[in-house]
């Protein structure tokens, strides 16, 4: 079995693996560079983006930008499958958006020729010569994956993007063991590498602190990502501790359902349940498309209870937040790249809405180093290969004490095979 990383062994954004056998090619994630760091353009690929499709298929591990963003340019005869969930999250996303951005509105078509996985259960593309397990893993975007792929004998565990400190991390080694067992290689992502001030707090005690947050002050507004799944169920349980009302536009109540609704084996779980109260929706401005209906009653019962309003930073929300009386204690739950001037990431929105004064509550969806050893340990590889990461040599230099890392360039293929010797003077360099 071949490997080629199209993209993403020295950036983080738009990553494209490649799994070569016997003529067929089995594509991991299609989606967009990140603003801002490096841009390699539209990719041409023989077996992706054109030529014979007919041996080729496209797994998608979840439905961030980075990793599903670009199949609206792929050919529709392409085979393309994600989590089922995963999918509807990213319709309702979509479905939201499509009348501000084409590219949405391309993704509501493409995302009808998608087919879906289901976690621990291996995935048969007729006459394909990969076995692939997806292994559901805890993730900033809900109904994550990563893929044990074999062929030829050999084994790889593709990550995707994960953390062992999110809530449903602690399932992870029994996951494993169940699912994996040992592998040959690990491509693996890398983010937290060049991260190191993203340390890990776990999701859980995040949500402890939001709880003491929400009970000390009246008025609380968050702004999150709107698909950050399990930090927005943890946001309303702590409110709902809290005794104060939790509020969402009718767009996070959708998302907020399409979870509770989904029957996937995440739900038995009470954190995507809802309590007795359930979360309230703003309502709409018939008269004023542009802003919320905001009457004498809403501000006094916010007066009164006390609330925690999920926010997103845009004109809707920061006229509703102007008309609530009253103190009001500002979150931003998101890496906070997004509001650092001079950052490639800035978004003058989000700082604008923010306004000073703030309090940084957030934890990463990504890794850390210390965790990621012990994830290595777990599955005993023969070799590890970085990818989405901006610093593939500081990954190696931080492992290699203990595993083989090979540091690949885009574009080059090296042959995994099942031994201790891996071929990768064809191509690629190995640290
Ligand atoms: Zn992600
Ligand atoms: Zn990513």
């Amino acid at each position: 079995m071949n490997i080629r990383i199209h993209r993403g062994t020295h950036q983080i954004g738009g990553c494209v693996t490649e799994y070569e056998h016997n003529g067929w090619r089995l594509f991991v994630d299609y989606g967009e560079e990140l603003p801002g760091g490096l841009n390699t353009g539209d990719l041409q690929v023989e077996g992706l983006t054109h030529g014979d499709l007919s041996k080729s298929a496209l797994l998608i591990t979840h439905y961030h930008g980075d990793h599903i963003g670009s199949i609206i340019k792929l050919p529709k005869e392409l085979p393309i499958y994600m989590g089922k969930v995963g999918r509807d999250i990213q319709r309702v996303l979509s479905n939201h958006l499509k009348n501000r951005n084409d590219a949405h509105k391309m993704m509501l078509e493409r995302l009808e020729h998608v087919d879906t996985f289901t976690e621990g259960k291996e995935l048969e593309i007729p006459n394909c010569p990969f076995k692939i397990m997806p292994v559901t893993v805890d993730h900033s975007a809900f109904d994550a994956y990563a893929f044990k792929i074999v062929a030829d004998g050999v084994s790889v565990y593709h990550t995707g993007d994960f953390r062992l400190h999110g809530f449903r991390s602690g399932k992870t080694p029994k996951m494993l063991k169940q699912y994996v067992s040992e592998v040959d290689y690990i491509v693996c992502e890398g983010t937290n590498v060049s991260r190191p001030e993203a340390a890990s707090k776990k999701e859980s005690k995040l949500q402890t602190d939001f709880e003491t947050l929400f009970k000390e002050n009246k008025g609380c507004v968050v702004y999150l990502s709107s698909t950050n799944i399990d930090r927005l169920f943890a946001l309303y349980h702590a409110a709902c501790k809290a005794h104060r009302t939790f509020y969402v536009d009718e767009y996070q109540k959708e998302v907020m359902n399409t979870v509770v609704n989904s029957g996937s084996i995440w739900t038995n779980s009470k954190l995507f349940q809802y309590e007795k109260y359930k979360p309230k929706v703003l309502i709409p401005n018939m008269n004023n498309r542009n802003c919320f209906f905001v009457s004498d009653s809403f501000k006094k019962a916010l007066s009164e209870h006390g609330y925690v309003l999920i926010a997103r930073a845009n004109r809707h929300f920061d006229k509703l937040i102007d008309q609530i009386p009253g103190e009001k204690k500002k979150v931003l739950s998101m890496w906070n790249g997004y509001v650092k001037e001079g950052s490639e990431a800035y978004n003058e929105n989000l700082a604008k809405s923010l306004d000073e004064d703030f309090d940084y509550m957030h934890t990463s969806g990504h890794i850390d180093m210390a965790d990621l050893r012990e994830f290595f340990r777990l599955l005993h590889p023969k070799g590890i290969i970085p990818i989405h990461t901006e610093k593939p040599e500081a990954f190696a230099k931080e492992f290699s004490d203990e595993w083989r890392v090979i540091v690949l360039n885009d574009g080059d293929s090296i042959s995994l095979i099942s031994s201790k010797r891996v071929d990768a003077g064809k191509l690629g360099s190995s640290m």
